[in-house]
């Protein structure tokens, strides 16, 4: 397929903010593409130059963009930079100096998204000395090749600021409609979706073979399987209603949930709760991974938490001083891990996922050889619930978060993506204190005045609908917020920055914010109290009154934070 038609697209796409009709004008688009572009456009449509969970990162400059649109141009730098500060987006930029085209250029319609993606991909790929220069030369072939517009549209993702509002959701729509005509079918793609969260592949799947391959997705070991979550209960005595019979009480860890895979190669990769590559993060992991866990191929799951020389917790920010790109062999003694064990999904080259928890969890302990670094979880079978609650004073003490109760049933299998009743949550908070916690959406801000004028004074923060794939207002944040926080919000949420409301927002007017920002930050508010508010689109008018922010949510991404579902039925309580 030609770029200049998929640079059509995203023309009509921009000139939309309904999420309904981005879906329609996706699907026709769908219709048309030949099956071996499929996989790519869903990337480039979704910003990205792969799936999300690979590693492949463009790393150019600003000014070495705006070089390689005055080589494509012909022009002098010094006018690329003077209209960059007219316009201030460097893809408007490119579509200006390239509609005045030097005559020697190969025609428009050479460039086909092939040729643009490996070329990306060749970009990114290029590193240390020259790179620069080398990525510039390749991204100023890459713009003559292509019309004005299609220059925009290159710029913006290069920069990794092309932002058309469409999740991976809105692509599985529109996928299942332009390949089976009708949107039922989305189901069986999300499920598909859950254990293989690449919508490249899931695109080329359904294009190539159909549903029914869709149907028999499995885990393609390397890439992340949705992650299942626990659900949460109002009384302790409820869990033996969602889980009757036995089950296991396990200690609930306050540190990164880790999903980690090995390939039959031999090469161990690591992923966070958002599915991100964090392999580079803990190289210590990956080492006891390979010595202590006796398998061949496998995916496991646990939690990494942040210890003391004797082994006993330390708080998640501790541990959160390990996410970084620098000095790690540094910190990764200063700041030692353990590694708590839980779940097995994959072993040599069987998937797991629809055997019972009991069966899962004793297959991993079997191949697991004793150690101190990676160790399974603190645990008791049991169906007592006051033995169950002994337990969870012991974890308190112990330093833990609280437990998670896990059904040991025939049918407790691992719902991938999901927060079903096989697994539930009982934590400190929902003891000592009548507040409840909630994962929000940053999606908006309003200028901050006096003290905090330069900065943002609040955040419109959202919840998930689910259902929807749309985001819904619940709060306006702005207590809690220190002052170091304060001066590090614009640059934190720079980033996200757009010029009107992403199509997958949901707002009233009275709240429409001053900036606004793609669903992308999470942060955790507590609230004293939810509300009805006509104000607000959470669950059709839910507001969280006296919000106060706790931290950033870095582990989560917006798909994954407090569902309008839940809100709904916490407001019951
Ligand atoms: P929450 O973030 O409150 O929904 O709780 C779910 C998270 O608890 C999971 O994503 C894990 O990161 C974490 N966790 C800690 N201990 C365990 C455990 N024993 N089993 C499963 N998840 C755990």
């Amino acid at each position: 397929m030609h770029f200049h038609q998929l640079a059509e697209l995203y023309a009509e796409l921009e000139k939309t903010s309904s999420g309904n009709k981005m879906r329609e004008i996706l699907s026709e688009f769908f219709k048309t593409v030949p099956a071996e572009d499929i996989a790519v456009i869903s990337y480039l449509t979704l910003g990205q130059l792969a799936s999300d969970n690979d590693d492949v990162v463009m790393g150019m400059a600003d000014k070495s963009v705006l070089k390689a649109i005055a080589i494509a141009g012909a022009v002098d730098q010094s006018k690329v930079s003077k209209l960059m500060q007219e316009l201030g987006d460097a893809g408007l930029v490119a579509e200006k100096v390239l509609q005045k085209k030097p005559q020697t250029l190969i025609p428009l319609e050479k460039l086909t998204v092939k040729e643009l993606f490996e070329t990306l991909h060749k970009m990114a790929g290029s590193i240390g000395t020259g790179s620069q220069d080398s990525k510039q030369n390749l991204l100023a072939t890459m713009l003559q090749k292509s019309s004005p517009q299609g220059a925009k549209y290159i710029t913006r993702i290069a920069l990794g600021t092309l932002r058309m509002g469409v999740g991976d959701m809105t692509v599985l729509d529109a996928l299942s409609i332009a390949f089976t005509g009708n949107k039922e079918s989305k189901e069986i793609l999300e499920k598909a979706y859950n254990i293989c969260p690449d919508v490249g592949i899931i695109a080329e799947t359904l294009a190539k073979h159909g549903i029914k391959a869709i149907e028999k997705i499995d885990i393609h070991v390397g890439t992340p399987i949705k992650m299942m979550l626990a659900q949460r209960v109002d009384e302790l005595h409820e869990i033996s209603d969602k889980i009757p019979g036995e089950f296991t009480v396990e200690a609930k860890y306050d540190g990164e949930r880790v999903q980690a895979h090995k390939n039959k190669k031999g090469k161990i990769t690591l992923f966070s709760r958002r599915l991100e590559n964090i392999t580079a993060q803990f190289p210590d992991l990956v080492e006891w991974l390979g010595k202590y866990f006796h398998a061949d191929e496998f995916v496991l799951e646990g939690e990494v938490i942040a210890v003391d020389k004797n082994g006993h917790p330390l708080p998640f920010q501790t541990l959160m001083q390990r996410k970084r790109k620098t000095e790690i062999e540094e910190y990764t003694k200063k700041v030692p891990v353990q590694l708590k064990v839980f779940d097995l999904l994959y072993l040599n080259g069987k998937s797991f996922l629809h055997q019972p928890y009991c069966q899962r969890s004793a297959q991993l302990e079997k191949l697991l050889k004793k150690n101190e670094f990676i160790v399974p979880t603190e645990k008791i079978n049991t169906e007592n619930i006051d033995e169950l609650e002994d337990f969870f004073h012991k974890m308190l003490k112990a330093g833990y978060e609280g437990v998670i109760v896990k059904s040991r049933a025939e049918d407790s299998e691992y719902q991938a993506g999901s927060r079903g009743w096989n697994w539930i949550k009982w934590k400190k908070e929902y003891v000592t204190e009548m507040v409840d916690t909630f994962d929000l959406v940053v999606i908006g801000a309003y200028h901050g005045k006096g003290k905090r004028s330069g900065t943002y004074g609040a955040l419109l923060c959202a919840a998930y609908n689910e259902k929807e794939d749309t985001f819904e207002t619940l709060c306006k944040l702005g207590t809690g917020l220190t002052d170091e926080l304060l001066e590090e919000l614009p640059k934190k949420l720079a980033k996200h920055k757009v010029e009107r409301r992403p199509a997958r927002v949901n707002v009233k007017k009275e709240m429409e914010p001053e900036v606004w920002f793609e669903p992308r930050i999470v942060v955790e508010v507590m609230g004293a109290e939810l509300t009805n508010s006509p104000i607000h689109t959470c669950a059709s008018g839910l507001a969280l009154r006296f919000p106060r922010f706790i931290r950033f949510r870095e582990d989560k991404k917006a798909e994954q934070a407090t569902t309008s579902t839940e809100i709904e039925r916490m407001s019951k309580k």
